[in-house]
């Protein structure tokens, strides 16, 4: 006995092969809901009302086997209804009206999506094929009717029927799914796009601001340079002799000038180095020798603040193949920081072989120092530990930028330690020979 009690169409204008079907669904316990209709108008009529109620949520519920019946006394119920949801079509292949091929043609055409049996006579065996082709799922000889077998044929064929609906249900989804993937991925190559062009328009003003940049450092520059060239000659006082008070105005001026033009210089650096502008050199140096020139270039800084400044040099062999101007201002940058930050006590610069491929240079100071959260802000342009405009000491926030960039350049890197009101230490580490 089958399970679900299935709706079935028999289409059959013999009363007498009508009843055998009957007959052996009852001898093979089929339970059925038979709706018999008598020619193909019938049939059509039928399936057509069932189209108009069919809405696009049809084949779901076809799907559905809500229609299992739990009450089995009454296996073969004749339909008192036209209009309900068929399970299959069973249909005699010569009808009075139509035959068979043309009818399921007519069937296809209301857009039903249900199997077709077609109960054929004798002799009809060699259209079989056309029956299949013209989407029949399966055909009986009339004269072979079984009650088990046409009860099999009947259950597969609307077994393999809804699962055929069920793939296609499933595929139907997946190809929804995968236009909205489709769309997706199109609005995000258009996202992707726009993206871009933002990135051209950016690097494009990037590229403006460091042109910028580079032009307005450069022309402050030259004016710049007169005031303190002349400034220093009037501090010659020749030919004639100045007041004191003349002279302090005239050192105010030097120095601020010098000041100005220390920062005029970091921001040309900076542009050139944004711009790929500045070119490495190396050559053989003395490291030894560089730090200590290097250091009583910047004595006078310490001396005004009362600061101790003194190197110790732990080389065992003292030259490099680096960019010694690199080396220079970097250790520059780090020097004056170092001063700047540090009101008393002192600092040192210390030189010492990490491997002897690797060399490290190091600034200590008992200064200010860090604030933890601040050590890894520092070293990007224009980021200074304190940003208000009230800050104590002067800066463009580049020192670090652009030393970090030189020690990159040669390959190397830079690092900081230091604690809030204990003093910090920039270490650099270099290789010892610049490996292109
Ligand atoms: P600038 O010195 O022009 O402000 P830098 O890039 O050289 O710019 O330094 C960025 C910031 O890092 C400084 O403003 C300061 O807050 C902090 N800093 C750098 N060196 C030291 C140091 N030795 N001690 C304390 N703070 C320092």
């Amino acid at each position: 006995m089958n399970e679900e009690q299935y709706s079935i169409l028999l289409v059959d204008d013999d009363e007498v092969d009508r009843l055998t079907v009957k007959r052996a669904f009852k001898k093979a316990n089929f339970s059925a809901i038979l709706t018999e209709v008598q020619n193909g108008q019938e049939a059509l009529a039928n399936l057509a009302s069932k189209a108009q109620d069919c809405d696009s949520n049809c084949a779901e519920k076809e799907i559905d086997n809500s229609k299992t019946n739990g009450d089995k006394s009454n296996l073969l119920q004749v339909a008192t209804t036209t209009n309900q949801d068929f399970d299959l079509v069973l249909l005699d292949y010569r009808l009075p009206d139509i035959n068979g091929l043309n009818l399921i043609a007519e069937i296809k055409a209301l857009n039903l999506d249900l199997p077709i049996i077609v109960l054929t006579g004798q002799g009809d065996e060699e259209i079989a094929v056309e029956i299949m082709k013209a989407g029949a799922a399966d055909y009986i000889s009339k004269g072979k009717i079984e009650p088990e077998s046409l009860a099999k044929a009947i259950t597969s064929a609307i077994r393999i029927h809804k699962a055929e609906q069920a793939v296609e249900a499933v595929n139907e989804r997946l190809r929804a799914g995968n236009e909205l993937l489709l769309l997706k991925n199109q609005e995000l190559e258009k996202q992707k796009q726009q993206i871009k062009l933002q990135n051209i328009k950016l690097q494009e003003s990037y590229n403006l601001k460091s042109e910028f940049l580079a032009t307005m450092s450069h022309e402050l520059r030259t004016p710049m340079n007169a005031i303190m060239g002349f400034s220093q000659l009037l501090l010659r006082q020749y030919p004639d002799p100045l007041s004191e008070q003349q002279q302090n105005l005239i050192q105010r001026i030097f120095n601020n000038g010098k000041n100005l033009l220390d920062m005029i210089n970091e921001m040309l650096d900076f542009s050139k180095i944004e711009a790929g502008k500045l070119d490495l050199n190396p050559q053989k140096l003395d490291l030894n020798f560089l730090i200590k020139l290097t250091v009583e270039e910047l004595r006078s800084l310490a001396l005004q603040k009362n600061l101790s400044l003194v190197t110790d040099i732990q080389l065992e062999d003292s030259f490099l193949v680096q960019d010694s101007n690199f080396i220079k201002r970097t250790l520059i940058n780090l020097l004056s920081n170092a001063l700047k930050f540090t009101e008393s006590g002192g600092v040192i610069v210390r030189a010492w072989e990490i491997e002897d491929t690797t060399i490290a240079i190091a600034v200590t100071d008992t200064g200010i120092g860090i604030a933890s959260e601040d050590q890894n802000k520092i070293f990007q342009a224009f980021r200074q530990g304190d940003q208000t405009f009230t800050r104590e000491h002067a800066g463009t926030g580049l020192g670090l930028a652009i030393s970090e960039s030189l020690v990159k350049m040669m390959k190397g890197k830079i690092l900081v330690n230091s604690e809030l009101g204990e003093g910090s230490t920039f270490i650099v580490e270099i290789p010892r020979k610049y490996d292109a």
